[in-house]
């Protein structure tokens, strides 16, 4: 290996925690080949704001955070259209179909793909492929879709955040809405009961049909001369019952992209396992974003947590660490690591459908030795879930804060900074 390939750092993947990565790379002094490679020919895109564009909301060109010159500013060598096809750490190389790119350190920050695992398929109609959002590719074909005005009723499974981010879109460009979540409550993943259901009645209120407790049986096509692409879509959920749909939205989680990682040579749980430095099992092989399974501050176990912020600590972590690694620092050592080491990651949450606002931050996993607190007035739940300490304060582990109207700067989201911090802290 020559001397300017073992000071190339391969960055895999060019979204939130692969530019971090490389903008705390060069902001750390690291002055040399930083190669990027992105599976797609467009800049660094939030998919945070795909639904937004989806119904209008945003335009195509503010879904992109990072302005050409702030990337340009970076000095990347970006290979656009190279999807990685192989890592291979033992070699330390990176194979795409052009061919193979070695290199000393790589962060690996590809993200994840929407999931449709239990989606039946459509009899009559094996091509057919539900929306899923997550790049501008989903983005753009939901929106055309929405715009369709032969598209009028919409089915969304899942009750996540993303399927929630769909149904606002949908609602806004005037389609009927039937949601079907297989727990009882939406957001099943981050809210208590109380919490949830309060939203759950705000969106029944602008009209969204619920069917929790219920998943899609089967679906069948049925040609509809005049209908949404010349058919109609008929669903029978797992109650027996029968709805008819122009379209299907499915978000049933995500699923970290890690395909091309070469079996056995990384620790693999259902991400990349990584320590507080972001560093895989592979010394030189450094993980960010929603293909990193990092410490998670409550429970203490390696997991995704796939969120923006968390994402870009992350990648800003791996490309500090490899920066000063490749300077001949010890970051292990006992007076750096303060410095280089990312504290555990926390989830957190946000969203609000058409006013209906919700927040929430920690776990709301309960437990012998945890309690729920509700507090409930004429526009707010706040349910907060407390860890009992012997000896000491009570402990806050998680909330839920819903609000029936979404005002910027308002009662609650101060309610849910507080909250966020104290988890934070520890208080
Ligand atoms: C609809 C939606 C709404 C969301 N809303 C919120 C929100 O409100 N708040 C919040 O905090 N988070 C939200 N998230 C989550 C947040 O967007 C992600 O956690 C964050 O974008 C993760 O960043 P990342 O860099 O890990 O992945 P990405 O931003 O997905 O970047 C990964 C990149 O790697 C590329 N790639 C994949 N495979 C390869 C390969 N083999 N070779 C080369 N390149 C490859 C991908 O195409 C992609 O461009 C939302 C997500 C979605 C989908």
């Amino acid at each position: 290996m020559n001397t300017q390939n073992d000071k190339v750092v391969a960055i895999i993947g060019y979204g939130t925690a692969g530019v971090n990565a490389a903008i705390a790379l060069r902001t750390s002094g690291y002055d040399g080949v930083v190669r990027v490679f992105s599976d797609t020919d467009i800049p660094p895109y939030s998919p945070i704001l795909t639904s937004y564009y989806a119904w209008g909301e945003k335009s195509y060109e503010e879904c992109f955070p990072w302005s050409e010159e702030e990337l340009a500013d970076l000095r990347l060598d970006v290979l656009a259209d190279s999807a990685v096809v192989e890592l291979d750490p033992e070699a330390h190389v990176v194979r795409t179909a052009a061919g193979d790119y070695p290199y000393a350190k790589c962060v690996v920050a590809t993200g994840a793909t929407p999931a449709c695992w239990g989606f039946p398929g459509v009899e009559g109609d094996d091509a057919y492929e539900p929306l899923v959002l997550r790049s501008m590719d989903d983005a753009e074909r939901l929106k055309t879709t929405l715009e369709n005005p032969a598209c009028k009723r919409v089915l969304i499974s899942g009750a996540s955040m993303v399927a929630l981010k769909t149904l606002e879109a949908c609602l806004n460009r005037g389609k009927a809405c039937t949601l079907v979540g297989m727990n009882d409550h939406v957001l099943d993943f981050n809210a208590f009961p109380q919490a949830a259901q309060r939203f759950e009645k705000g969106l029944r209120e602008q009209g969204v049909e619920l069917r929790l407790g219920q998943t899609i049986s089967s679906v069948v096509r049925k040609d509809v001369e005049g209908g949404f692409e010349g058919r109609e879509l008929e669903v029978t959920f797992s109650n027996g019952e029968v709805g008819v749909f122009d379209e299907i939205s499915v978000s049933h989680g995500m699923k970290s992209n890690l395909d091309f990682v070469k079996p056995g040579t990384l620790e693999v749980d259902r991400a990349l396992v990584v320590d507080e430095f972001m560093c895989t099992s592979d010394p030189d092989v450094y993980a960010a974003g929603d293909v990193a399974q990092a410490t998670e501050l409550i429970s203490g176990e390696k997991r995704v947590v796939g969120i923006w912020k968390n994402a870009a600590l992350q990648g800003a972590c791996a490309g500090r660490v490899i920066a000063a690694e490749l300077a001949g620092e010890d970051v292990r050592g006992e007076c750096a690591k303060g410095k280089y080491a990312l504290d555990d990651s926390i989830s957190t949450n946000t969203i609000a459908v058409n006013g209906i606002l919700f927040i929430s931050a920690g776990t709301i996993e309960l437990s012998d030795d945890r309690y729920l607190e509700v507090r409930e007035d004429d526009d707010m739940t706040v349910v907060c879930l407390y860890q009992k300490c012997d000896g000491a304060d009570d402990r806050l582990v998680g909330f839920n804060v819903v609000c029936d109207h979404d005002e910027e700067g308002g009662v609650a989201y101060d309610t849910g900074a507080m909250l966020t911090l104290r988890i934070e802290r520890g208080l």
